[in-house]
């Protein structure tokens, strides 16, 4: 290990893999020092999947935290065991990898409806980023749908929607979405559309469907990234250290950030290694743990927070389900991969922003046959008939969009968890009228279900969790209102910077990945000053990847 690197970058998930890649494309012996609390679990391993496919067992859950290591307080629990992936390649170790872009009135929540935030930013200062970010993650989608304005077409086609799929879209075809009182065109409508859900298929995927542990490096992981870019004989100043927990980041003055403090965990001591730009890609939970952790003379309550914004404003996402059954299944259907095909935005729309927008789709294991499963547990041809023609469920899911509250805040508690970061406590309520809200939102689903002639055999909304965590150290346009500027650099300081879903004003209805991608290749390029002309970045994206 060196003394001081060009940039010092917390945790090695997507957004680290991301940016750090881009800086080495940019210029090969840029020096990096990646520091990532968590162990290596080998990806692509054949023991670990076989155990995976008989067993179910994933050799990444010892990561998850458990729940002695996070609690909540609220009128509604926060689940946060069991979900971030806390190890090299963070949380894209077991992502669903559905990469859907943002629309353009996610930009402008607060506008539009006087609630949440708006970004410093619009749609179309990000949609160069979303083209590099889906080029990146190799994401198979159809752009015909035209969900949202695109200047570059999917780099791989979509997957094809099962045959299970084919009773709900035709539910789908004769329903009206009916704005509602309330919504900006009230009265008005059209139908509900299907789409098929984008997916960031690295590479060759071969549609074994156990996408939770991939054998073959199908979907993306950002443990790939990072083992190609220590392997790359040009990066000769490219380091990745894990079992390192940051506790502090260090400073010089007011502005000017100096060093981190972080121990190595295999033997226990303490080291100190300065940088000239240090990038927190620490996810949205230890983002601003870390920003609060780290007091001195000139930030008495931690770097960023001196108008108590770091922590606030925690947007996750409330996740609806409404779960049909039919006395039998005579087609036999399931839903044949480990992710869902079908999906649509047709609520996913600025009309139903002050309500509550959701993005649709189908659950990926339903109809619930799971035939390999069945075989496993020796059942008979005649046994697994009778199941697969038997009784058949069917889930349509909901992401509802959450709009952040000053009150809801994530924190560090005292004590450690397993691999020396602090443990958590989410503070989460939801208001009588958002849960209002989301019972309404919820009989829009029921009403798909019904017109499939199933019957209802549950209706709920989720607790809200930590899989889609933003906001907790959002952007904006002052300190006053924010804890980063637009490219994510804390307020008030000259090289400390934020990579992460926490830097989000808004968590809209769709997962973040594919956003935070595109504000990766947007802080590369901010940070290397480089003129972005398309032709020799994407020339370089592909000579890698392939
Ligand atoms: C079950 C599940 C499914 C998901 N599916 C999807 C999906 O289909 N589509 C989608 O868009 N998103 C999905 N997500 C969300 C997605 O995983 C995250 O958006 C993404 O992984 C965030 O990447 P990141 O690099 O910011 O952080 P992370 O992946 O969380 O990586 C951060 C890393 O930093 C390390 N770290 C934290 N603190 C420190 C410290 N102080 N010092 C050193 N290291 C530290 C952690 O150990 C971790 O490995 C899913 C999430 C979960 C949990
Ligand atoms: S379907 Fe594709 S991504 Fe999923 S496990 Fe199979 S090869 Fe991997």
């Amino acid at each position: 290990m060196k003394n001081k690197y060009d940039y010092i970058i917390v945790g090695a998930g997507v957004a680290a893999a991301t940016v750090a890649r881009g800086l080495l494309l940019d210029k090969h012996d840029t020096s990096i020092l990646i520091l990532e609390a968590g162990p290596e679990i080998k990806a692509k391993d054949r023991r670990f999947w076989w155990d995976y496919i008989t067993r179910r067992e994933r050799p990444y859950t010892y990561t998850y935290d458990q729940k002695w290591e996070a609690d909540s307080s609220g009128n509604i629990e926060y689940q946060t065991d069991g979900v971030r992936v806390k190890a090299y390649g963070g949380s894209t170790m077991h992502w669903g990898a559905w990469s859907l872009r943002f629309k353009p009135e996610d930009f402008n929540l607060h506008t539009n409806t006087g609630l949440g935030a708006d970004w410093p930013m619009n749609y179309e200062d990000l949609e160069s980023y979303y083209n590099d970010a889906e080029s990146f993650l190799s994401v198979c989608g159809d752009e015909s749908e035209n969900w949202v304005p695109r200047s570059k077409p999917y780099p791989v086609p979509p997957f094809q929607w099962t045959a299970a799929d084919g009773e709900m879209i035709k539910a789908w075809e004769q329903l009206d979405v009916v704005y509602q009182d309330g919504d900006i065109n009230p009265g008005k409508s059209s139908k509900i559309r299907s789409g098929k859900m984008p997916v960031a298929r690295y590479r060759k995927c071969m549609t074994t469907g156990t996408c939770k542990y991939c054998p073959i490096g199908g979907r993306f992981n950002a443990q790939y990234v990072l083992d190609d870019l220590k392997n790359d004989p040009r990066f000769i100043n490219f380091e990745v250290r894990i079992n390192t927990p940051v506790h502090h980041v260090n400073v010089s003055s007011k502005s000017k950030i100096e060093s981190v403090t972080f121990t190595d965990n295999l033997n226990g001591k303490q080291h100190t290694v300065a940088g000239e730009t240090v990038i927190l890609a620490s996810g949205a939970y230890n983002v601003p743990k870390l920003l609060r952790a780290s007091k001195n003379e000139f930030w008495k309550d931690g770097i960023g927070n001196d108008f108590d914004l770091v922590g606030r404003f925690v947007v996750s996402h409330s996740m609806l389900n409404v779960v049909g059954k039919a006395k039998a299944n005579p087609n036999g259907w399931f839903q044949e991969y480990d992710f869902p095909t079908l999906m649509s935005h047709s609520y996913n729309t600025k009309e139903h922003q002050k309500k509550g927008k959701i993005f649709m789709f189908k659950n990926r294991t339903t109809p619930n046959t799971d035939i390999a499963q069945l075989m496993i547990d020796g059942k008979t041809r005649e046994e697994i008939d009778a199941i697969v023609y038997g009784e058949m469920e069917v889930n349509l899911q909901a992401f509802l969009e959450e709009k952040g509250k000053f009150s809801n805040r994530l924190e560090a508690r005292s004590g450690v968890d397993r691999f020396g970061l602090p443990q958590t406590t989410v503070h989460f309520s939801r208001t009588d009228e958002e849960m209002a809200n989301a019972k309404d939102r919820l009989q829009l689903l029921e009403e798909i279900i019904l017109k499939m002639g199933l019957e209802i055999t549950s209706s709920r909304v989720d607790k809200p969790g930590g899989h889609h965590t933003t906001g907790t150290a959002r952007m904006g346009t002052s300190p006053e209102n924010s804890v980063t500027d637009k490219f994510m650099r804390v307020h008030d300081t000259d090289n400390l910077y934020v990579c992460s879903n926490a830097a989000f004003p808004t968590g809209s209805a769709v997962n973040p990945t594919l956003t935070l991608t595109a504000l990766a290749f947007r802080l590369v390029e901010h940070l290397t000053n480089a003129s972005k002309t398309t032709e020799t970045s994407k020339k370089k994206q592909w000579e890698y990847q392939l």
